[in-house]
């Protein structure tokens, strides 16, 4: 039994068989070989492996999604059979007598440049495809397992990190715990898993090729720790503080349909927040009154194309329907920094977290912006939407978004589209925002602060930078002040105030907050029955 220590991302206890995932991304060693003919007969030998797995996929997708889903798997089995693919490949290990990891690689980066910096769309999209390959290749090559990582039974997830788009490819019920090696609780993987309620560590500092696939792990969220390979009285020590778990989560049942309200009846609006529409259940489950950050840039992430208005809009529409009246803020795309889309190019910045995102691209880029747009006032028509806009720093940019909004309601006013005007508000998460709020609040119907980007930006610490954790600190009295300062601006113009950052989850600062005047929690769904408990405990405001 080893143990080791990480950072607690969320707290929970899961016990179970250990899944390690290789980082893809991981450099490919570039090695000198003596028989080049045994190295292009392993390419065969993969590519073999590669259109069997392929079919299997294939088929399998026909099944549950069709054949216009399936055709992917069709594409794929296509370059396997390229010539120009495999030529190129077979030509490096001959010239330059290399391995074939390697040759798969550089050919896969050649093919990948080449495809994407074509003009056609749809040739742009076979780039996409041509890396799918060359990794599936890769990791057939390099012995790694070639299945899909989360289709299989349920286990603790173990790897370098995780990005935000394989978070949302994941299957949550298969999904026992995740360790990641590297990786900051500040993330928005981090988020994500709190918000999926998998217990999570980040930074175990261990060594994954020391960690076989199917050995027994505990992961205890609680104490910041894990174990490998556990004897027998710690796996008994760590079901009994399941079952304690289990039995505190059924407590907080009697909180079901209760009021969010202190002792003396001031309410607070306790909302939840969300990535993807399927995530409504459980916003429901813990008796949320509304969903108060709709993260949309999940939409558009781990896929090879913008959504259009269409899809959009049936997805904003089931939110709103399956809320059932109940208040649903959806934030408009913030994309960039570590939320990255392949078929935007952004491109390499020296600091991202400060570089192009969030507003700043929907302004940029307005036909995906209005695009959006439509897709929002459109469903706003079958519920209870209301629309907010990140990453804001200054008036001239609220303005600009009412301009375009000005467009976007004309020219569904020409094609005779029903829709709904929704309320407007914006997030208050960096300290420019702050400091004009008294402007800001009066152009808004409401402010919604966003304190995980508002601690980054006050305290000069990047909230990726896992090293840096010991100085995120969210708790700082600047920030108390900004969010003071933030609520009193918004109420002088009779705007209410809220939070959606992970602070406004903390129970310990509750009281602090509903002292301060702050209207709106929106925690993760997992937190809403601790937070109502903690409100309805709270005398004298
Ligand atoms: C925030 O910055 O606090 C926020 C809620 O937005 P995100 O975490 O998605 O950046
Ligand atoms: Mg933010």
């Amino acid at each position: 039994m080893r143990q080791f220590s990480g950072k607690t991302v969320y707290k929970g206890i899961a016990l179970g068989p250990v899944r390690v995932l290789k980082n893809q991304d991981s450099p490919i060693r570039r090695k000198k070989i003596s028989d080049a003919e045994a190295e292009i007969c392993r390419v065969t030998g993969a590519k073999r492996q590669a259109k069997e797995k392929l079919q299997t996929l294939y088929d399998r997708a026909l099944k549950e999604v069709g054949k216009v889903g399936a055709a992917i798997f069709e594409a794929h089995q296509m370059i396997l059979e390229d010539e120009d693919y495999l030529g190129s490949i077979c030509n490096m290990i001959q010239t330059e007598m290399v391995n074939a990891e390697y040759a798969v690689a550089v050919t896969g980066d050649n093919f990948f440049a080449m495809f994407d910096a074509m003009e056609d769309g749809y040739m742009k999209a076979r780039a996409a495809d041509v890396r799918d390959i060359s990794n599936r290749l890769i990791r057939i090559l390099e012995g790694q397992k070639d299945d899909e990582p989360f289709s299989e039974a349920p286990a603790i997830l173990v790897a370098d990190d995780f990005t935000p788009s394989a978070m949302i490819q994941m299957d949550r019920k298969k999904v026992l715990a995740l360790v990641t090696v590297r990786g900051s609780a500040n993330s928005h993987t981090a988020i994500l898993a709190r918000m999926m309620n998998i217990p999570a560590l980040v930074r175990v500092p261990l060594n994954l090729e020391e960690i076989p696939d199917g050995v027994q792990m505990i992961v205890d969220g609680f104490m910041g720790s894990i174990w490998v390979e556990p004897d027998e009285e710690t796996c008994l020590r760590a079901e009994n503080r399941m079952k304690e778990e289990r039995e505190r989560a059924r407590l907080l049942e009697q909180f079901k349909g209760k009021e969010t309200a202190t002792v003396d009846g001031r309410k607070i609006r306790l909302y939840a927040n969300i990535s993807n529409v399927t995530e409504i259940g459980h916003v429901l489950e813990n008796d949320a009154e509304g969903i108060g950050l709709f993260r949309s840039e999940y939409l558009y992430l781990g896929r090879k194309d913008f959504p259009g208005e269409e899809e959009q809009f049936q997805t904003y529409r089931q939110a709103a329907q399956t809320m059932g009246g109940k208040k649903v803020i959806i934030r408009t795309l913030d994309v960039g920094a570590d939320k990255q889309v392949d078929y935007f190019d952004i491109g390499k910045e020296a600091n991202p977290a400060m570089g192009y995102r969030g507003i700043r691209i929907c302004l940029k880029e307005q036909k995906m912006f209005r695009t959006q747009l439509r897709a929002l006032f459109r469903a706003a028509v079958f519920g209870n939407i209301s629309v907010m806009y990140p990453m804001i720093t200054s008036v001239e940019e609220v303005q600009e978004i009412f301009r375009v909004i000005k467009d976007v309601q004309e020219e569904l006013e020409r094609d005779e589209t029903p829709y709904r005007y929704p309320e407007q508000g914006i997030m208050i998460e960096t300290p420019a925002a702050v400091m004009i709020s008294d402007e800001l609040a009066r152009l808004v119907d409401f402010f919604s602060i966003g304190t995980n980007d508002l601690t980054q930006y006050t305290l000069a610490v990047d909230r990726q930078n896992g090293r840096l954790d010991a100085f995120y600190n969210p708790r700082h009295k600047a920030i108390f002040k900004m969010i003071r300062m933030t609520v009193e601006n918004g109420h002088r113009h009779g705007k209410w105030v809220g939070i959606c950052g992970e602070l406004g989850s903390d129970p310990e600062l509750t009281e602090t907050f509903i002292r301060m005047g702050v209207d709106e929690l929106s925690v993760p769904p997992s937190m809403v029955l601790k937070i109502r408990k903690k409100v309805r405990e709270i005398k004298d405001v």
